[in-house]
């Protein structure tokens, strides 16, 4: 991540951070700075082991295909700039499946239910991912650029954009409730992205979107009308033991119940509808 990058990243996160404790949509379930450290540390970990592996590889497969003029985008021949709208927008409908793929697999669904097992959710939630979550997702990046054909430029566009919106919805951010409609129309707010954080299977399955809220429109995976206060934080049959930094990275190879029992709550759910 160049310098700049981390610098916007830090800027956001601490107003988030300010932001979200003085006007809060939920009330904070644990309010310590505890939960906020580990979410870092995992944070610095993950990104610490994987960066290198990712911007080698994933550079490298742009490259690749730009040398070889492999990829829809290059394939279309189109202009620079919708060249770069077009790279935004399809690597935000293409991520939006790899975050479904995360919920439906269960090798996957291991790793990134170590996200999900934040008893809260803040700012700090959205940088609290598995290093073998991004490890994993690296084969699945290399897909998309190639297949898509998109240049390093838009690349580094949207992935600047996914750190700073995964940011914001995954605060605990209040905004007037207008204008939480109108940015609902077109982006993932925190009280759309707040509902897929929810243990009941219905809610934690749906709402997968990252930039757009159209995507999750199209596959009729848009759950809204839920009551903040009502939303339980975590994961199916979780307990509310709080989860340092090595429990929340023993997540994947535990085998508690409600990794298994997520899927048959999702089943039964979904028939009983
Ligand atoms: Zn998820």
């Amino acid at each position: 991540m160049s310098v700049l990058r981390f610098t916007l990243a830090a800027l956001v996160f601490v107003t988030l951070y300010l932001a979200e404790r003085k006007w809060p949509l939920r009330t904070f379930v644990d309010r310590g700075l505890r939960r906020v450290g580990v979410n870092l540390v995992i944070a610095a970990l993950s990104f610490g082991a994987v960066a290198l592996i990712y911007g080698t590889i994933v550079l490298g497969s742009v490259n690749w295909a730009e040398r070889h003029g492999i990829g829809l985008l290059r394939w279309s021949g189109a202009p620079t700039v919708i060249a770069t709208v077009l790279s935004v927008v399809l690597l935000d409908y293409t991520l939006w499946h790899w975050h479904w793929l995360n919920h439906r697999i269960p090798l996957l669904w291991r790793f990134h239910a170590a996200h999900h097992a934040d008893l809260d959710l803040d700012a700090s939630t959205a940088l609290r991912f598995h290093p073998g979550e991004l490890l994993l997702s690296v084969p699945f990046r290399v897909i998309q650029v190639v297949a898509l054909g998109v240049a390093a430029r838009p690349l580094v566009l949207w992935e600047t954009l996914v750190l700073v919106f995964i940011l914001f919805h995954h605060s605990n951010l209040r905004l007037p409730s207008r204008l939480d409609r109108l940015l609902g129309f077109i982006m993932i707010t925190p009280r759309v992205h707040g509902i897929h954080h929810s243990r009941r299977p219905a809610e934690l399955h749906s709402n997968f979107g990252t930039l757009s809220s159209v995507w999750d429109r199209l596959h009729g995976l848009r759950v809204t009308e839920v009551a903040q206060e009502a939303i339980h934080i975590g994961l199916p049959g979780q307990s509310d033991d709080r989860l340092g930094v090595l429990k929340s990275l023993a997540v994947p190879f535990q085998r508690e119940a409600w990794r298994i029992g997520a899927r048959d709550e999702d089943r039964n759910a979904a028939q009983s509808q």
